[in-house]
């Protein structure tokens, strides 16, 4: 898309509450403003108790562009809609809602300079703002085509089928795709009386309001899903809107960190690929049983590693998402006894966070014990590093089936971490077949060659480029078209 003859589109994309949605809208910015060339505005929900957001925009990595600027909705207090047992997506609904006003005044402050509006996926309830300024207006996925299809099609499963959607003795079809496992649906999909599911289901018809579907994934990671989206009829009925795989879009991280911190230095002095980095995400837990069983099958393993640990919290849910983000210096009292003293040569631990997108690049690293959020998963893949998959919420299930029976890049234990602990001998078992056994030298073939695959995909020419350069095609057209007026 040629811009230097006319003044840059200008593109808003609001990103809802926690780091887990903020990095796919700056990352989304970023492209769009460095490759394309692009005016971009990021609208940021922040909530009253997360620095998080403020302080990833203030690293210069996640905002470097001169044209992406990004404009903060002030929190609104809305602690007393909550109850202990509201859960995360419904928590995330209320919050946008609530912001909405925010979001509104924004974008009218921006009206006459804006060209488009891009919402991520729990941001749909602001749509009718963009019918409002004139603008067209994009759903953006950060995640697979399969989850999109398996979302769009929720409200017709809900019609179709009776009963928990867990209990079902089959998997669920979604014309054209992988059939979803009934154990892999998606979290609020778990529990059909759950105020969490009515939010689910909104989730999809939004993005059936928007113009366009844009997710973060590419034709050789989801085909299947992608050929669904695009051509099964029963399925488009339901779609009804383009849907451009634009991905895979990741954070970028500086070759060379000024300063080296203690686990980048430990990661220079170790051999190629023999290391394995354990993490679940921003806002991943495991239970305290859990961590003690991971902790000896990682020293029974005998292989080195890094492993980003959390308090135990017994339900392994995601609560602490919208929090988290900083690192911390105190060292864990939680782990088994002695476990520190005697793996003090074997591995490394970081209390809650580390950069990872600089560790998953260290030419040590060679394996990667993941939650498998489609941020990590794609930043394993982009770096060439196959994966232990433990999914523990969201749609990671759905990622982790799809990681390890479509494209053979990760291996998993045999039950889920959801249903009970995975004990250290299992734990033993899957380290030493990443690091060490054939398997993982295959698992390692084939992530290499989805690698080059997503280098091409969003080069100039590739699949997601030239899908992202439709959707900014038609963003043109629709300004050209409001110029003649
Ligand atoms: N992340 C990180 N350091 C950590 C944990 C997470 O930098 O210690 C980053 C990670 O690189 C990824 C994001 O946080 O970009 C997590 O997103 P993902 O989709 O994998 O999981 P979520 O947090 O949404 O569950």
């Amino acid at each position: 898309m040629d811009n230097n003859n006319q003044s840059k589109l200008h593109i808003c994309i609001l990103s809802s509450p926690g780091i887990g949605h903020l990095i796919p809208a700056l990352v989304l910015g970023n492209r769009l403003a460095g490759v394309h060339d692009l005016k971009v505005t990021v609208l940021v929900i922040t909530t009253a108790d997360s620095p998080t957001e403020t302080q990833l925009l203030k690293s210069s990595k996640m905002t470097s562009h001169r044209h992406l600027n990004t404009v903060e909705i002030p929190p609104v207090d809305i602690s007393a809609l909550f109850c202990a047992n509201t859960k995360m997506d419904a928590q995330l609904c209320l919050l946008v809602r609530a912001a909405l006003p925010g979001v509104r005044s924004a974008l009218c402050a921006m009206k006459h300079r804006l060209d488009a509006l891009v919402v991520d996926l729990f941001g749909t309830e602001a749509l009718p703002f963009a019918d409002e300024l004139n603008l067209p207006k994009f759903v953006y996925v950060p995640t697979t085509a399969w989850y999109t299809a398996l979302t769009v099609y929720c409200p017709v499963l809900d019609k179709e089928i009776a009963g928990q959607y867990v209990d079902q003795e089959k998997p669920l079809e979604i014309p054209g795709c992988k059939p979803v496992r009934p154990e892999d649906v998606v979290d609020p999909m778990l529990d059909r009386n759950d105020p969490e599911y009515r939010v689910y289901l909104e989730e999809g018809l939004g993005y059936t309001r928007s113009d366009g579907i844009l997710m973060n994934t590419w034709e050789d990671v989801d085909p299947v899903s992608l050929k669904a989206l695009r051509e099964n009829e029963a399925l488009r009925k339901v779609v009804g809107r383009p849907v451009y795989a634009i991905g895979p879009l990741t954070r970028r991280t500086e070759k060379k960190s000024p300063e080296k911190n203690r686990y980048m230095q430990w990661l220079d002095k170790q051999p190629y690929e023999s290391v394995l980095y354990v993490s679940f995400g921003s806002g991943g837990t495991l239970s305290a049983k859990q961590i003690t069983e991971l902790a000896w099958g990682l020293e029974l393993s005998e292989q080195r590693f890094i492993w980003v640990v959390r308090p135990p919290s017994e339900c392994g849910s995601n609560k602490s998402f919208l929090t988290i983000g900083q690192g911390v210096d105190d060292m864990p009292d939680y782990l088994p006894e002695g476990f520190l003293t005697r793996t003090h040569k074997q591995g490394l631990v970081v209390p809650e966070w580390a950069e990872q997108t600089l560790i998953l690049r260290h030419l040590s690293i060679g394996g990667f014990l993941s939650h498998c959020g489609w941020n990590s998963t794609l930043e394993s893949i982009t770096n060439g590093v196959p994966m232990i998959a433990w999914p523990l919420y969201a749609e990671q299930r759905q990622n982790a089936t799809l990681l390890t029976e479509e494209l053979g890049v990760a291996i998993r234990p045999m039950k889920l971490p959801s249903k009970g602990v995975i004990a250290r001998e299992e734990v033993k078992k899957m380290v030493k077949m990443v690091l060490q056994y054939e398997e993982g030298k295959e698992m390692r073939e084939r992530v290499e060659k989805l690698r080059i695959s997503a280098e091409k995909a969003i080069s100039t020419g590739g699949s997601s480029y030239n899908s992202m350069c439709e959707v900014l095609n038609a963003i043109q057209k629709r300004r050209d078209l409001k110029l003649c007026k």
